[in-house]
């Protein structure tokens, strides 16, 4: 990029800064700062209404936010700089008053991270009357160095992990070849809990201060939003998000290989770090972060398969789903490629019905707006893809219901991944299951009151018709994906009136299933 002058000289310069950008280093503020005294700066940080109330979104969710931007302008400040912390019914009214009240000489900030704030970036200049210069987003490693720039050919997950490992320098010997000779652990890793049990560290919490209770407050009296603000203990402070990372490094990341997929009643975060509400909006570096892990193996905090498949989940599948969003863009939102429909079903509401891992789930975020990531693909995901669920609902209810959702994040995930509808792009299989895979995972089946060894009848689990059904419909495109075609093989072993009672549960289950219409919100 050109700067128009080099002289510390020019006249203000005004720095946006979006609530998901509250980063240490932001590349705007470094950019005006070599180009005017710090004195010279006017930076503004905008809460907009209309953009508080594009969704219901969760209440925690909206705390965080507003409360760590308001904690991040008092950080600035007491750096020296000038901040406005303007509120405004939407952000280009909130910046068009920016700029009459400053008259700026030209505005800088960073790319957002996600398609519509770009667009909108880009015509910024032009709604302003004044230059903006949109810097590249940091906030993501291929952001700064993109391992397959321009390439037109699918490039699979491992392929990805293994250049970012390989640029940044994570874990490799002094020939650059893997530590432990092996690029993942994931035979070693993928395990149940044990059924003695194991005493789980819970991740530190952080009392509310008079900022936060401000917001909670705020954000209470709003009329639409899903969750409660009570109970609210996240960071929203770097400082806090970084003691959050050290907690985590130094109790949870040492089982975290080996349980990453467990799922259990007693715990939401298990040996999650429960980072992911911090990284993305800045509050924590996603380098830094892997560095640290790397460092709590080299100092014999945590062993090698817990490190990597951890530090696999950031520069690896964080950055991969960053990356394929913007390979997909905008066309992601509305793939469809199994042509589902049917609305979302009203459980994922309240949390009303029988199947005690989905209400389990289901409770766990309308009150945390968190479970992990095994939960988010093989409970909620694989029951909306055996539902046949329209991909688009489902990614709407993602980016409503999580404190660490955004679409950059939502849907490659959701779409790509859960629901399978781009075409393999994200995902190279469906990931569905029937109940087999949540009985081996987790503890849920010892609570239900439904059967995950019965594929039919009244005690059946539905996951287990659901999946049976799937395989039936879809036959002969899942025979063609060599990753399922395997599962298909089953199908040989069902008799004609075992096919017929897996299609007759089937349909009356998926008729009677309450569903969702947004007039009850
Ligand atoms: P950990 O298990 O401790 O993992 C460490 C970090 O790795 C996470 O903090 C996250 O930054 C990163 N990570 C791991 N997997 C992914 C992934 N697939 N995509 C992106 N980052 C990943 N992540 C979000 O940040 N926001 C979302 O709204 C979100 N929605 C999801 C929806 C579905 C259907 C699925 C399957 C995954 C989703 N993920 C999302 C990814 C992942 O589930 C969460 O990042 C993770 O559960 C956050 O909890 P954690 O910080 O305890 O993660
Ligand atoms: Fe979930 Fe089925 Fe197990 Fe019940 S039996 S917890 S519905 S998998």
């Amino acid at each position: 990029m050109k700067w128009p002058v080099n002289e510390k000289n020019m006249a203000p310069l005004s720095v946006w800064i979006l609530g998901d950008q509250l980063l240490h280093s932001h590349p705007a503020l470094l950019a005006a700062e070599s180009l005017v005294e710090r004195s010279q700066i006017q930076v503004v940080l905008i809460e907009s209404e209309r953009r508080k109330g594009r969704l219901p979104y969760h209440r925690k969710k909206l705390v965080l936010l507003l409360s760590a931007m308001r904690h991040y302008v008092e950080e600035l400040r007491s750096a020296g700089y000038a901040v406005e912390y303007r509120r405004a019914p939407t952000m280009l009214e909130g910046l068009r008053q920016h700029v009459a009240a400053h008259r700026p000489e030209r505005v800088l900030t960073m790319a957002a991270a996600e398609y519509r704030g770009r667009q909108f970036q880009q015509r910024l200049s032009d709604l302003l009357g004044v230059p903006v210069d949109v810097l590249p987003n940091t906030q993501f490693l291929c952001g700064r160095f993109d391992p397959f720039p321009n390439t037109e050919k699918k490039v699979i997950l491992e392929t990805f992990y293994r250049a970012m490992r390989r640029r940044w320098g994570l874990l490799l010997d002094a020939q650059g070849e893997p530590v432990g000779g092996a690029w993942n652990f994931d035979r070693e890793n993928r395990k149940p809990l044990p059924r003695r049990g194991l005493a789980i560290p819970p991740p530190i919490r952080f009392a509310p201060d008079a900022i936060t209770a401000q917001v909670m407050h705020e954000v209470a009296a709003l009329p639409h939003g899903v969750g409660r603000v009570d109970g609210f203990d996240l960071a929203v402070t770097r400082h806090d998000a970084e003691r959050a990372r050290e907690d985590f490094l130094y109790h949870r990341l040492p089982n975290f290989g080996p349980y990453e997929d467990a799922m259990s009643c007693s715990s939401a975060v298990l040996f999650h770090s429960l980072l992911s509400p911090y990284l993305n909006i800045g509050l924590l570096d996603p380098l830094e972060t892997v560095q640290r892990a790397e460092q709590a193996y080299y100092e014999g905090h945590a062993p090698l398969a817990s490190v990597e498949g951890f530090i696999r989940q950031i520069i690896g599948w964080r950055e991969y789903i960053y990356w394929q969003y913007w390979r997909q863009m905008p066309g992601l939102l509305t793939a469809n490629g199994w042509g589902f429909t049917r609305a979302m079903p009203r459980l994922f509401w309240d949390a009303a019905t029988p199947m005690n891992c989905l209400r389990s789930v289901v409770s766990r975020v309308l009150e945390l707006g968190y479970c992990h990531h095994i939960e988010r693909l093989m409970v909620i995901c694989n029951f909306c893809m055996l539902a046949g669920i329209d991909p688009a609902a489902v990614n709407e209810w993602f980016l409503s219901f999580y404190v660490d959702a955004y679409e950059w994040v939502v849907s490659p995930n959701v779409i790509g991944m859960g629901m399978n509808a781009d075409g393999g792009q994200t995902a190279t299989k469906p990931y569905i299951a029937s109940a087999n895979y949540i009985h081996k995972m987790s503890d849920y089946c010892a609570e239900c009151r439904l059967n995950p060894k019965l594929r039919t009848g009244a005690d059946a689990c539905p996951y287990n018709f659901l999946y049976w059904n799937f395989l039936l419909e879809h036959e002969e495109t899942l025979r063609a994906n060599p990753r399922l075609g395997p599962a298909v093989l089953g199908l040989k072993h069902l008799t004609p009136e075992e096919r017929a009672a897996i299609r007759a549960q089937a349909v009356q289950f998926l008729e009677e299933l309450p569903l969702y219409h947004r007039e009850e919100a």
